[in-house]
């Protein structure tokens, strides 16, 4: 059976779910199609989000777990510095529970909704493409790939997906001395190049994770047990590793086909985060697909300007990536020092600190920290 559509949203994840619905709020008919049978079910994310966006997209408050308004950061070998703000700037969520209640955002806001259909065909031109799921068939004027990580249709649509993977190893675990602090540590022994994370999301318990170029699950390991010395209740089948997009895509649009989110490598190129970001492409998405519906106008601004608006922290990110893959444990070591000994480096620093955009204060640090660093060598 075909079916009609303004708009056909492929991925039901926050980023499809957050675009569907904006969609049928500006009164176009919108479908929404995701091969899982169920939103909201065995996700693999710690689950952070920043304030502001939880403001800006009005996100669902009764998924927060816990608020945060400090992060402890430890260095290779254990000092601390610690960041600390009078309100919570990030809250960390019930990541199954968000993407459910996102779903069933779109779904009460009247669009349709096809679970359990794998889309596998996409074919046509601009105004009159046919999207071809394992069950039906849907004809539509334009089409936004949300698919996440799984880029089997951008061959299909004339795109590239984006051009490297990280990798996100976590696991969910009892914490012996119930920590309230979110932590980043840094190290080569666990995180080479990287770091770990440990985001206590209730009484006692902590997301655990590395962020990594790598899938092997021996880095978390050594993390949980040699760095955190929690031995008790690890078990590694219970580790889950996921890609992450590391990277933007050459390009996101093809006639009245777009790209967004971890699709589009809409991703945080220095923590991984993807949810703010894809968001944020999505709204920029929803407008151009209005004006686009309704004039006649092209997609291609939808490239320009997400891209401009992310280009310069996606690009720094990497930069930093590549520094950091060279610095050894002892130069960060000496970084920490040297801050810790220099207080007022903590009152230069901490003005440029943003939860969603780094590029002010690694732009910051690398000028400033250069020599101290060594990074011409
Ligand atoms: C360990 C780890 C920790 C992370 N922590 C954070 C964090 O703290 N904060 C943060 O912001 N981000 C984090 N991320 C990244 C974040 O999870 C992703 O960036 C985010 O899920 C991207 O959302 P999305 O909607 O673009 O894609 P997804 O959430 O991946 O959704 C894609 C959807 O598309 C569906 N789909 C795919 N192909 C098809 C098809 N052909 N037909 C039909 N349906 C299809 C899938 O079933 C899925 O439901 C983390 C990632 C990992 C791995």
């Amino acid at each position: 059976m075909k079916r009609r559509y303004d708009v056909v949203v492929i991925g039901a994840g926050p980023v499809g779910s957050f675009t569907a619905y904006q969609l049928a709020e500006r009164g176009l008919k919108v479908c929404l199609i995701d091969k899982k049978e169920r939103i909201g079910e065995d996700s693999i994310c710690a689950g952070v989000i920043g304030r502001e966006a939880f403001e800006r997209y009005d996100l669902p408050a009764d998924t927060v777990l816990s608020s945060i308004n400090s992060v402890s950061f430890f260095s290779p070998f254990g000092q601390r510095l610690e960041y600390e703000q009078k309100n919570f700037f990030a809250y960390v969520v019930d990541r199954d529970l968000f993407d459910r209640k996102l779903f069933l955002r779109a779904k009460k806001r009247g669009v349709e909704i096809f679970l359990g259909q794998r889309v596998s065909d996409i074919s046509g031109a601009p105004y009159f493409y046919t999207v071809k799921s394992n069950r039906q068939t849907h004809n539509t004027k334009a089409v936004v790939v949300a698919t996440g990580i799984d880029c089997r249709l951008h061959e299909k649509v004339g795109l590239k997906p984006p051009p490297q993977y990280l990798y996100g190893s976590q696991i969910e675990i009892a914490v012996p001395h119930s920590p309230t602090k979110l932590e980043i540590h840094i190290g080569r022994d666990f995180a080479p190049g990287s770091f770990g994370w440990l985001i206590p999301f209730r009484k006692g318990h902590a997301k655990i994770g590395v962020l990594l170029p790598q899938t092997s699950k021996k880095w978390l390991k050594k993390f949980v047990q040699q760095r955190l010395g929690i031995n008790h209740g690890f078990d590694e089948k219970n580790i889950r590793i996921k890609a992450i997009a590391y990277g933007p895509v050459d390009k996101s649009v093809n006639g009245n086909i777009l790209l967004v989110g971890e699709a589009a490598g809409q991703v945080k190129t220095t923590t991984g985060g993807g949810i703010f970001y894809g968001l944020l492409c999505s709204e920029i998405a929803v407008d151009n697909l209005v004006r686009t519906l309704k004039d006649g106008y092209g997609l291609s601004e939808y490239d320009i300007t997400w891209r401009s608006a992310l280009a310069s922290e996606l690009d720094i990110g990497r930069n930093l990536r590549l520094i950091a893959a060279k610095l050894d444990d002892q130069k960060v070591e000496n970084l920490f020092s040297f801050v810790k000994q220099n207080r007022f480096w903590v009152e230069l620093l901490v003005p440029r600190i943003d939860f969603d955009y780094h590029s002010n204060v690694i732009f910051f640090c690398m000028k400033s920290f250069g020599q101290l660093l060594r990074l011409g060598d």
